[in-house]
């Protein structure tokens, strides 16, 4: 049976494989990561395809291991998923997100703040009360904060999911479905749940310059978006050349290596400086 320690965190996972001595370590190193304050959450931004605007960042979180360096969500996340660390892992996030918008908005710039949740958090009934609390926390408005949920989480448990959602909604907070493309979920089953925003996986735009039928994909699937209701961002924009076509194809919002890769919070400030100034 799973065993919950004082921070909350289970401890003997049904889901961590107790045999496999790669992942127990895994998973302590990264309690103790967490614990010693090693998380960090880097920022990259995204922009209005219209007129150029960086008008929010997402927060992206790293690890600055002690021997091994600063490392990639994909090397921790799965973990911190199996053994309910994530709850832990979202909560540092959240609330270094916040208190970094906080500081950027006092220096004039009305940035928006994007986190991802992952599909075991959707499942947390406590997860809405706990944003509110650090919202109100950091004095921030709802709408300063944006929650990225992939298909197949917004798609898990119904009941469940769908209530924790409604009720972030209800918060006045944006949601967005990630990662578009890669699940099954139907555009019209997505248009019904309170999210406001898709965004289309990287793995049809970044290419779409070069291979006809990730073009129609994303063409399509902004009509049909627009015609949901739906704003659309493009992820993974790494050319002028795939900037420009989507200009063209009327997508709503655009973020890639193209405008600039995620980096310190201290670097926002300048960063979004010189990407309107460009
Ligand atoms: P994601 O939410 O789809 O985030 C976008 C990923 O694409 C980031 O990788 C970003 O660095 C990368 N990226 C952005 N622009 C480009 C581009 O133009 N080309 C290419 N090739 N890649 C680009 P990253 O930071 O390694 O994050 C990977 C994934 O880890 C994220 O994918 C997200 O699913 C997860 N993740 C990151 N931070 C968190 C977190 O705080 N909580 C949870 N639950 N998941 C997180
Ligand atoms: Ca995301
Ligand atoms: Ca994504
Ligand atoms: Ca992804």
């Amino acid at each position: 049976a799973a065993k919950a320690d004082r921070s909350g965190v289970v401890v003997h996972s049904p889901d961590l494989d107790r045999h496999d001595p790669a992942q127990l370590g895994l998973f302590g190193d990264l309690r103790r990561g967490i614990r010693d304050g090693e998380l960090r959450v880097h920022y990259q931004p995204k922009a209005t395809l219209a007129d150029g605007r960086v008008i929010g960042v997402e927060a992206l979180v790293r690890w600055d291991h002690p021997q091994r360096g600063l490392l990639p969500p994909s090397e921790f996340i799965g973990v911190a998923e199996t053994t309910g660390l994530i709850r832990t892992l979202t909560d540092v996030v959240l609330g270094r997100a916040l208190g970094d918008c906080r500081r950027w908005r006092a220096e004039g710039a009305a940035l928006s703040v994007a986190v991802n949740l992952s599909a075991r958090v959707l499942l947390d009934t406590a997860l809405p009360d706990r944003i509110s609390g650090l919202l109100a926390e950091h004095g921030l408005p709802a709408d300063c904060l944006e929650l990225e949920v992939t298909e197949s989480a917004a798609m898990q448990d119904p009941g469940q999911a769908l209530d924790v959602l409604q009720r972030l909604r209800a918060l006045g907070i944006t949601l967005s479905v990630d990662d578009y493309g890669t699940g099954h979920a139907s555009l019209s089953y997505l248009s019904r749940l309170p999210v406001s925003t898709l965004k289309i996986d990287r793995s049809f735009v970044s290419t779409m310059e070069v291979d006809g039928t990730d073009q129609v994909i994303v063409r399509s699937t902004i009509e049909l978006a627009h015609a949901l209701g739906l704003r659309v961002v493009a992820e993974g924009v790494e050319t002028r050349g795939t900037w420009e076509r989507l200009v063209a194809l009327g997508c709503d919002e655009a973020q890639g290596y193209w405008l600039g890769r995620p980096g310190p919070a201290e670097d926002v400030l300048a960063r979004v400086a010189a990407i309107e100034a460009s």
